[in-house]
């Protein structure tokens, strides 16, 4: 594969409010979103404007998707500090995004449910909310998971098995994209045929996917 990487999906549904005794925590977490750049400059991100409480009530299940880009082991040798942070950019932003389409289409087939993003919308070059105009694209713009003070490490290790990785100056093994989607009823595994069908298709589909979305 040319990207240097390859993509592992793990999916796993489980009732709301159990989720959210497990993992939300929004004093703490919320600590943590003041001190992101994001904080108040996406309209993904805190502070939403929106009763956090109200906003989940309708639903009683949701799906956590996983999508992990995992590095060829020559990619991460062979990358020099210098140039981590380009190719963690080059990685994420169009994983992230192909993720991100292919989570609104599981909402489209599955009525009633609405898609958590991972991290700060990426969908505008630069976000109008700095200068205090509305979204530019509210139909497409979904909050972040983070947003709502939900544990992510805690999540993925309890939920999916899988333990965050984060770049220490070093390309690490892989890194992790957390999508979710809150659901009125079970699914019956949407989220995952629909993953898989959009970014884990043949390696040229995907390739195509992945550079499409890559805006
Ligand atoms: S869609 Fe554009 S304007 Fe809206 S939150 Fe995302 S980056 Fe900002």
């Amino acid at each position: 594969m040319s990207q240097g990487y390859d993509l592992k999906l793990t999916v796993r549904e489980t009732g709301l409010a159990d989720f959210v005794r497990a993992y939300q925590n929004q004093e703490k977490y919320l600590t943590y979103c003041r001190a992101c750049d994001n904080y108040g400059a996406k309209w993904s991100c805190s502070p939403m404007g929106i009763d956090t409480v109200e906003f989940l009530s309708p639903y009683s299940y949701v799906t956590v998707a996983a999508v992990q880009m995992v590095y060829h082991e020559d990619v991460v040798a062979s990358t020099p500090e210098d140039r981590v942070k380009e190719v963690t950019l080059g990685t994420i932003m169009p994983v992230k995004a192909a993720f991100h389409d292919a989570m609104l289409d599981a909402e489209r087939e599955v009525p009633g449910s609405i898609t958590l993003s991972s991290g700060g919308c990426t969908l505008c070059r630069h976000c109008t909310r700095p200068g205090g105009a509305p979204c530019r694209q509210p139909s497409r713009m979904r909050y972040s998971l983070d947003s709502f003070g939900f544990d992510l490490s805690a999540i993925t290790e309890d939920l999916l098995g899988i333990e965050l990785l984060w770049c220490r100056g070093k390309l690490p093994a892989y890194y992790t994209l957390i999508h979710a989607l809150l659901e009125r009823e079970p699914t019956g595994g949407v989220v995952e045929r629909v993953v898989r069908r959009q970014l884990f298709a043949s390696d040229d589909r995907k390739e195509d996917n992945l550079k499409d979305c890559s805006r």
